[in-house]
């Protein structure tokens, strides 16, 4: 807390004193992404500031019920409006992501624009293409960061129903209902302040989690029954879909999320990977559990990153050739990253 006061007199004033404040998440937003960026919405209302938002892409339906999401601007589908919002900006805080490309087809728009920007993330090995980088990868979750800075620019607790609701979804999506991440004692405190509010805890777990298509769930069986590898071996295992499967399950956007988490369930696995087949290229999930570092598994092979047990990248490759490359990668290296053991 103390580290973050350092920041807080700076945002402050820098939201007083702007017009045009643009709030910006990343392409393929999560509940943290778009939790961080409508409470911050939902704070910067109540001091006067109407700040526009922008997604670089759609929001997947579990994400539709929260309060503000409808004037989020979606760039893919209004360029010329995301644009005309990004020039007019004069600050623009880029929420839950550290790395330019995470801002899709906005990116150029972005980086070019004059106004200041700041950066408001958890993720590891911050890029530097903003004016003041806020980075904290100790907290589970961008939305608890955004609660401790608002916390100390409104010198006390902020709440409001519309509030606690976008800070609790990012909390729980970002630890798997508390499942996993790193959350911690204060992240609990901050659940029953939240809580304390009035916000519905039932309401919003059904929202987010039991909201699924029955192709869904479908899927979800088929990948887990014809799809998964196990490697005992290398405590590890994968999934893989190719577009066919996805098609035969008339997959919709979102549908493979959290498939990847499902393989560290079985005792002994340590280490997971989703691979889905995408036009032109594959894209894959990493989990583990314990030590072993993911984001260093993604960005020495797959040009990604992201957290110690969560992480992602992209192979440009047939899916065969894909995971014949990752497994020669794993069994070469299994020993350096299963730190478990040393
Ligand atoms: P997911 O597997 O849910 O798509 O991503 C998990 C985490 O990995 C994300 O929070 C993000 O930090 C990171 N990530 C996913 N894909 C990529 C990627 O292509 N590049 C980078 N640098 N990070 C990624
Ligand atoms: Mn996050």
């Amino acid at each position: 807390m103390l580290e973050l006061s350092k920041y807080t007199k700076e945002l402050s004033k820098l939201f007083s004193g702007s017009e045009n404040i643009l709030l910006v998440c990343h392409i393929n937003p999560d509940g943290d992404a778009v939790g961080s960026q409508l409470a911050l919405y939902h704070y910067l209302k109540t001091t006067g500031k109407t700040a526009s938002m922008i997604s670089p892409n759609n929001l997947q339906e579990f994400l539709k019920w929260m309060d503000g999401s409808d004037q989020i601007s979606i760039f893919i589908k209004d360029r010329k409006k995301g644009k005309q919002l990004i020039e007019k900006a004069d600050l623009i805080v880029m929420l839950d992501f550290n790395q330019p490309n995470r801002l899709g087809e906005a990116e150029e728009a972005v980086l070019s624009s004059k106004a200041k920007k700041i950066i408001i993330d958890h993720h590891l090995d911050a890029r530097n293409f903003a004016d003041i980088i806020i980075s904290e990868p100790a907290k589970c979750s961008t939305c608890e960061l955004v609660y401790e800075l608002i916390t100390l620019m409104n010198e006390g607790v902020f709440l409001s129903k519309p509030y606690s609701e976008a800070i609790y979804a990012g909390i729980i999506t970002d630890t798997g209902n508390f499942e996993h991440g790193a959350y911690s004692g204060r992240t609990l405190r901050i659940v029953a302040d939240l809580l304390e509010t009035g916000i519905d805890r039932g309401k919003i777990l059904n929202l987010i989690y039991n909201n699924f298509s029955a192709d869904r769930m479908k899927l979800q069986g088929f990948a887990l029954n014809q799809r998964m590898v196990v490697l005992p071996e290398l405590k590890s295992a994968y999934i893989y879909l190719t577009r066919q499967d996805m098609a035969d399950y008339n997959h919709a956007k979102g549908d493979t999320e959290g498939f990847v988490n499902m393989p560290l369930s079985i005792s002994g696995i340590v280490f997971s990977a989703l691979f889905i087949e995408k036009e032109g290229f594959i894209k894959i999930s990493f989990r583990s559990k314990g030590n072993f570092p993911v984001n260093e598994f993604a960005s020495e092979y797959f040009y990604g990153g992201g957290h110690l047990n969560a992480s992602g990248g992209e192979y440009n490759d047939s899916l065969n050739n894909t995971i014949e490359f990752f497994l020669k990668m794993l069994k070469q290296n299994f020993a350096r990253f299963n730190r478990e053991e040393q």
